[in-house]
C-alpha cells in the first residue's frame, strides 16, 4: 500500500485492466484509455496495476513502439501485466475488491485493491434511439453504417461521429460535422473517403500516430525504409528533462514519401502533426530532413531523423 496515496486521500491501490478495442481501425484503443489513466492515477500516489490480455499494450502499434511505452510505464512505477487475462473480480471488506488474473503458464493470481477501471471498449447508445421508427438500420453492434457522405440507409438522415463506427476520436466527429456542412449547406462534394486519421496517445510522453506503422507497411509488403532516432538525440529534449522515448517514420522506398510515423516523446502528437502535414502535402522525406528549423526547438529533430549513412 502506498504511504502517500494514503496520505493523500487516494486510493492507495487501482486496478486498471485496459484491453484493445475490437472492431475498426483506429479505434480508438481502450487500452490507451487504460494507460492514460494508469499513469495519472500513478502520479496521484495510486499504486496501479494495468492487466492486458494481449502481449502488448497498445496491441495495434509496433512492438518497439509498445516496448518502449511499457518501459515508460514502468519505470513510472505501473505494474504491467502482459499475456494476463482477467477473469473475476470480487467485492471485499472496506469496500475494496480482488480481481483474478489468469496468465498462460502460471498459477492465477489474486490482485487486492480499492477501485477497478475496465477499459475494454465502448458501445454506442443506439439501442434507446428508436431508430426503427424511422427505418434507420443500424449493424449488430448498433452503429449506424453510413456512406462515403455520412448519408444513412434513408435519405435526408446523416450520423456523425462515433455512432456510425470507425475511428472514434473527437477529431473525426468534428471533421464529419465538416463535411456535412459543405455538402448541406453549402452544396458541396466533401466525403470521408481517404480521410489520414491521426491520434494521439496522452500517456506523457505522448505517443503520436499518423499513416501506416512498420507492421501494415510490411503486411502490405511495400517496400519501405524506416528512420528511427532517440529522443535524447533531440536538444530540446534533453534541456526540457524528457528524453525518453523515439521518433520512428517509415518511408516508400520507391518515392522517398512518408507513408506514416510514431512519434513516443515530449509533445509527440505535435511533433507527429508535423509530419502529418508532410504525409497531406507529399513532401518526400528529403524534403523535411533539407528544411531549415528553428534551434532549439523539437522540430529541428527531424532534420536528423532523415539523416541518411
Ligand atoms: C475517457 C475518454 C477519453 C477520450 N479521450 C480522447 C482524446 O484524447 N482525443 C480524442 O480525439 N477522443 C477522445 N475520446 C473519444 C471522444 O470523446 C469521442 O470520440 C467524441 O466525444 C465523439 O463525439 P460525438 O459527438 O460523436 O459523441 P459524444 O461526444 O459522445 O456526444 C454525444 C452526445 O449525445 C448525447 N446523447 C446521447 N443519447 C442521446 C439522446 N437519446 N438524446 C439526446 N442526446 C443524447 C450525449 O449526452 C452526448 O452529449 C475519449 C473518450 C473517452 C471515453
Amino acid at each position: 500500500m502506498s504511504l502517500w496515496g494514503a496520505r493523500c486521500g487516494k486510493p492507495a491501490r487501482r486496478v486498471l485492466r485496459g484491453e484493445g478495442g475490437t472492431r475498426g481501425s483506429p479505434r480508438p484503443p481502450s487500452t490507451q484509455l487504460g494507460l492514460e489513466f494508469g499513469q495519472m492515477f500513478r502520479r496521484f500516489g495510486s499504486r496501479v496495476t494495468i492487466v492486458q490480455r494481449a502481449g502488448q499494450l497498445l496491441p495495434r502499434e509496433d512492438p518497439d513502439v509498445a516496448d518502449e511505452i511499457t518501459k515508460i510505464l514502468r519505470e513510472d512505477e505501473v505494474d504491467v501485466l502482459l499475456n494476463a487475462a482477467a477473469t473475476r473480480v470480487e467485492g471485499g471488506v472496506n469496500g475494496g475488491l480482488t480481481l483474478t488474473v489468469t496468465t498462460a503458464g502460471a498459477a492465477d493470481r489474486q490482485l487486492v485493491g480499492s477501485h477497478l477501471l475496465v477499459a475494454a471498449g465502448r458501445i454506442p447508445n443506439t439501442d434507446d434511439l428508436n431508430l426503427e421508427a424511422a427505418g434507420v438500420r443500424t449493424d449488430r453492434a448498433g452503429y449506424v453504417p453510413v456512406d462515403c457522405r455520412l448519408g444513412t440507409n434513408i435519405p435526408g438522415i446523416y450520423a456523425v461521429g462515433d455512432v456510425k463506427g470507425g475511428p472514434a476520436f473527437t477529431h473525426v466527429s468534428y471533421d464529419d460535422s465538416r463535411v456535412l456542412k459543405a455538402n448541406l449547406l453549402n452544396g458541396g462534394g466533401a466525403t470521408i473517403d481517404g480521410r489520414l486519421v491521426p491520434y494521439t496517445v496522452f500517456t506523457d510522453p505522448q505517443l503520436g500516430r499518423v499513416g501506416l506503422s512498420e507492421s501494415e507497411a510490411r503486411q502490405q509488403r511495400r517496400e519501405v525504409r524506416v528512420f528511427k532516432m532517440p529522443m535524447h538525440s533531440i536538444a530540446r529534449a534533453v534541456e526540457l528533462d524528457e528524453a525518453r522515448g523515439f521518433i520512428k517514420a517509415v518511408v516508400d522506398a520507391a518515392t522517398d514519401k512518408i507513408l506514416g510515423c510514431a512519434v513516443l516523446g515530449i509533445e509527440g502528437g505535435e511533433l507527429m502533426s508535423m509530419l502529418q502535414l508532410a504525409i497531406a502535402a507529399e513532401i518526400p522525406f528529403t524534403g523535411v530532413r533539407d528544411m531549415i528549423f528553428a534551434h532549439p526547438t523539437l522540430a529541428e529533430g527531424l532534420n536528423t531523423l532523415f539523416e541518411e549513412d
